[in-house]
């Protein structure tokens, strides 16, 4: 056994379960396919600028959630946006009253300052979990044994969990995967600066669901990059456009030049969960498997850190 409890994924859900696991004394390894722990909290760099193609903020409407984000500004991991906001609604322009959050200086910096002293194994991916006499045997994408634990938590969004999961677990992750919208993002410099007046919006219809500025975040450099992110409706009917195409028509939809000085597009297969599922986590006791992540805790940060507690709550039980 390498430890007492395997959680495979390390985002913000696997990480805010192992914190409160390892908290309460008891021993924890993640593996994470990517290079780094953070999952969706992800920030691409080029060069010298750097993009939050992930989640772009969060809020914090719990009580509860508010104290624990609290914390992690008073540890210097994330901070206040205080921007222009707006929402794009079908009969025009209006204010959109929100407080969000960010990393400092970039999202990918709050999953890190999270991670720390946690025992994460990465980049490798976990391609499958076989039963064994007493407890999960943990398999690579080469086929080869990587561990062995008691008990197994997967951290993934729902359609990577379902092959990872057994029995009625897998059945949830399968129904829960279509309630995951994809998304089509795109970073973009426009030659010119361009300002349209808001530092982030939200769109209700058409094809961009949210447009933010990279510039007024707090803690950022000084380039002029935007991040656009297509609506999931958008994102399934162009899932296998060529990714210039991408860029063309989504800037043409946030009114942005086509001039650029820097330009890509990224797919998420899995970038929003819409709900989740009663008790925010899933756990077989007989079987000592479970799943936690935002498709069972809710949608966004708030989402997967609350699946996360409800999963260690299960475990602490
Ligand atoms: C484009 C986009 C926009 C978003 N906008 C917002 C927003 O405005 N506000 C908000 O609050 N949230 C937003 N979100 C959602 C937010 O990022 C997620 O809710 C949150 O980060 C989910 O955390 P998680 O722990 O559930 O999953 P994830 O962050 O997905 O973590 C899962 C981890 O599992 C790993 N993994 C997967 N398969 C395997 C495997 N087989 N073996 C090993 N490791 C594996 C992955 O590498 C990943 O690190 C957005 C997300 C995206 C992508």
């Amino acid at each position: 056994m390498i430890a007492d409890v395997v959680i495979v994924g390390a985002g913000l859900a696997g990480i805010a379960c192992a914190r409160r696991l390892v908290g309460q004394g008891m021993s924890v390894v993640l593996f994470d396919k990517g290079r780094k722990p953070g999952g969706r909290l992800s920030t691409r760099r080029a060069g010298e600028m750097t993009f939050d193609h992930g989640a772009p903020f969060f809020t914090a409407l719990d009580d509860g959630f508010a104290k624990v984000v609290e914390s992690w500004a008073q540890a210097g991991w994330v901070s206040r946006w205080r921007g222009r906001f707006v929402s794009v609604e079908p009969q025009g322009r209006e204010d959109w009253s929100i407080e969000p959050w960010v990393g400092v200086p970039t999202m990918s910096a709050l999953p890190r300052g999270l991670a720390e002293g946690l025992e994460v194994r990465a980049p490798l991916r976990i391609a499958s979990i076989e039963a064994e006499e007493d407890g999960w045997r943990l398999i690579d994408e080469d086929g080869e044994p990587v561990g062995t634990a008691s008990t197994v938590i997967v951290n993934t969004p729902a359609g990577q969990a379902a092959p990872l999961l057994h029995g009625g677990l897998q059945a949830q992750a399968v129904a829960a995967g279509d309630a995951m919208d994809p998304c089509w993002t795109v970073m973009v410099v426009p030659t010119e600066p361009w300002d349209p007046g808001f530092d982030a919006a939200r769109y209700r219809q058409g094809a961009l669901s949210h447009v933010t500025a990279q510039s007024t975040k707090p803690g950022r450099d000084e380039a002029a990059g935007w991040v656009l992110h297509a609506s999931g409706a958008w994102t399934r009917a162009h899932w296998d456009d060529a990714a210039e195409a991408v860029v063309e028509a989504l800037c043409d939809a946030a009114g942005i030049p086509q001039a650029h000085a820097f330009a890509k597009a990224h797919r998420w297969r899995y970038a929003r969960a819409r709900e989740g599922v009663e008790g925010a986590c899933l756990w077989d006791v007989d079987a000592r498997m479970g799943a936690c992540g935002d498709w069972c805790g809710g949608p966004g940060l708030e989402g997967a850190w609350r699946s996360g507690e409800a999963m260690a709550a299960h475990l602490l039980r």
